[in-house]
Parts: structure tokens; sequence; C-alpha cells
């Protein structure tokens, strides 16, 4: 089970931002910018690239959600997901990072 899956059952607490049925958007431990949420299917899928186009298109609209939520539709924001090991991806179960809050380097990232 990833650090994830527990989020999602209540187990590790994390600070929540939005949620529906599906999907659920977090503020990152670690953030790389001053707003950095994190956006994930409830159910464990491994990465980007294992995941269907319809799941994918019903996360963009969560994406879109979170970020007007906070504000970062007036202001922009960068959506970043790792996949795999030379992705720098960590943990095993798809995300996006929701960035900004500041304006990014593109060395910046998450
Ligand atoms: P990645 O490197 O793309 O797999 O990103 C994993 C992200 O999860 C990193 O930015 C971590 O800071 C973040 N992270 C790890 N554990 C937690 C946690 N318990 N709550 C919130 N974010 C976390």
């Amino acid at each position: 089970m990833t650090i994830f899956e527990k989020i999602v059952s209540g187990e590790i607490p994390s600070k929540k931002v939005l949620e529906n049925d599906d999907f659920l958007a977090f503020y990152d431990i670690n953030p790389k910018a001053p707003i950095h949420i994190l956006a994930i299917p409830k159910v464990c899928i491994k990465d980007f690239h294992s995941a269907d186009s319809a799941m994918l298109g019903k996360l963009s609209e969560f994406i879109q959600e979170v970020a007007t939520k906070v504000g970062l539709d007036k202001t922009g924001y960068r959506v970043i997901s790792n996949i795999g090991f030379d992705g720098g991806q960590e943990v095993p179960h798809l995300h996006f990072h929701i960035l900004g809050g500041a304006k990014l380097r593109f060395d910046n990232l998450a």
C-alpha cells in the first residue's frame, strides 16, 4: 500500500483542498512552490502511463476545479506528473503536482 492510499483512507492525515467520489487533492508536505498541491485518483493507478484517457479526462477537470478553488486560475500555474525512475517518481500512485503562487522557473520542478 502506498502512502497516498493511506492518505485516501485517512490513516495518514493530510491538508485537504478538494475531494469528490473519485479524486482527492491535498497540500504537498514538502512544497516546491508557495502553493503546491497534489491531485490523485482514490484508486491506486501506478502512474500517468498506466492511466486510461477517460480517467485522465476526469482528473484534468478535477485539477481545473482545484486550481480555481485556490485562485490559481487567475495567476497561472504548472501541472507536472513524474513517471517512473527517470521521471523522478517517488510514490507509485498516479499524482499530478499543481504548482503556483509565484513565477516559476523551468528548473524549479517538483
Ligand atoms: P513524486 O516525486 O512525483 O512521486 O512526488 C511525491 C510527492 O509526495 C513529493 O512532492 C512529496 O513531498 C509528497 N509527499 C510524500 N508524502 C506526503 C504526505 N504524507 N503528505 C503530502 N505530501 C507527501
